[in-house]
């Protein structure tokens, strides 16, 4: 029994201490931006599966442009505090969110001298989303503060596996009473329907509204100076071995044509797209997979339309071999693994509901 629980104060504490060895991952794209994460820790203890939650910062002569604010207040004074170090200014001037989902905009609150830009349909989508994380995750953080209080009381003599204890508590408080006592839902005050673009001091900040797919009001936001894009939540979440296939789900709205128009006219007008960065992907894209992503979602098109004019069986075109050509023509940037193959099928399905 002994060795059971000196085995658990054990891992508990090498958690802990790699928690606050690294509380945010910051990536430098150019001289003037970054992507800034919370760590795996800070975010896992907020029961976020996916490990990764990008912002990106851009360095203007007028302020900083922040793109994305985090799932939580805590999270977003943690990545405020990280780009404020990292350019040594303390303006900000835009707040951009990629859509309304959580891990997009549930910090918004931490900006609240900043106009916060996003697409029209991202008001609704902060609602639905904040009404359901908030009441989840404070419930979370309260079953973790009675375990570790509970472990806390076990303890004899004060030391560092105390003080590791005590530590991760206030943190579960700090995370609780952000939540509980100072979480406002913060709305955008600026809004657009299909393009805008932002001129902060010296960038160029271009907007553009992709259709609905991933979910309602998801954006491309495209760094003009930098030749940075950033994708938000458009490429596959949760699933690294599918990260370039769209982010389509059976249960929400799907307008393909909106994604292809926008995509195609974002192709024509820029050659050369140096970075890619997704709001939750392990890998960094480059333009060659927003290639492939339109490419995708012409040929998925257009299959599911001459099989219903032809006849031809759904399951015929859910085999990803229908598409040998363009998953061969594109395998630098897409494997048909068993993970993509199955998504290809479910895209297809939500196709196949989703056009006449
Ligand atoms: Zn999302």
């Amino acid at each position: 029994m002994k060795q059971i629980l000196l085995y658990t104060f054990i891992s508990f504490i090498a958690v802990h201490f790699s928690a606050s060895a690294q509380k945010t991952v910051i990536n430098k794209i150019t001289d003037d931006v970054i992507s800034v994460s919370p760590g795996k820790r800070q975010l896992h203890s907020l029961g976020w599966p996916n490990g990764i939650i990008n912002s990106v910062a851009v360095k203007t002569n007028d302020g900083i442009v922040l793109i994305d604010t985090q799932n939580s207040p805590a999270n977003a004074k943690l990545i405020k505090n990280t780009v404020i170090d990292y350019f040594s200014d303390s303006t900000f001037t835009y707040i951009i969110n990629t859509h309304g989902h959580s891990a997009h905009s549930g910090g918004n609150c931490i900006f609240d001298q900043n106009r916060i830009v996003a697409h029209t349909n991202s008001a609704d989508e902060i609602k639905n989303y904040d009404d359901l994380f908030l009441g989840q995750t404070v419930e979370y953080l309260r079953k973790k503060i009675y375990y570790n209080s509970n472990v806390l009381d076990t303890i004899t003599n004060e030391g560092s596996v105390s003080d590791s204890i005590n530590d991760a508590i206030d943190m579960y408080k700090f995370y609780e009473a952000d939540l509980i006592n100072n979480y406002r839902v913060r709305y955008p005050d600026l809004t657009f329907d299909e393009e805008m673009t932002l001129t902060p001091g010296n960038k160029t900040i271009e907007l553009s509204y992709m259709g609905k797919g991933h979910g309602n009001a998801d954006i491309l936001v495209y760094i003009k100076e930098d030749k940075t894009l950033c994708t938000g939540n458009l490429f596959h979440l949760g699933s690294y071995q599918a990260e370039e296939m769209p982010s389509f789900y059976f249960h929400r709205t799907n307008d393909i044509d909106h994604w292809i128009e926008t995509l195609s006219r974002f192709l024509e007008n820029h050659d050369n797209v140096d970075y890619v960065i997704s709001t939750h992907g392990k890998k960094p894209f480059k333009r060659e997979n927003i290639v492939f992503i339109n490419e995708y979602c012409k040929a998925v098109r257009n299959a599911v339309q001459q099989a219903k004019s032809e006849g031809t069986s759904i399951e015929t075109i859910q085999d990803t071999e229908y598409f040998d050509e363009l998953f061969n023509k594109y395998s630098n940037v897409v494997r048909t693994n068993s993970t993509v193959k199955e998504m290809h099928a479910r895209n297809i399905s939500i196709i196949w509901r989703n056009i006449e």
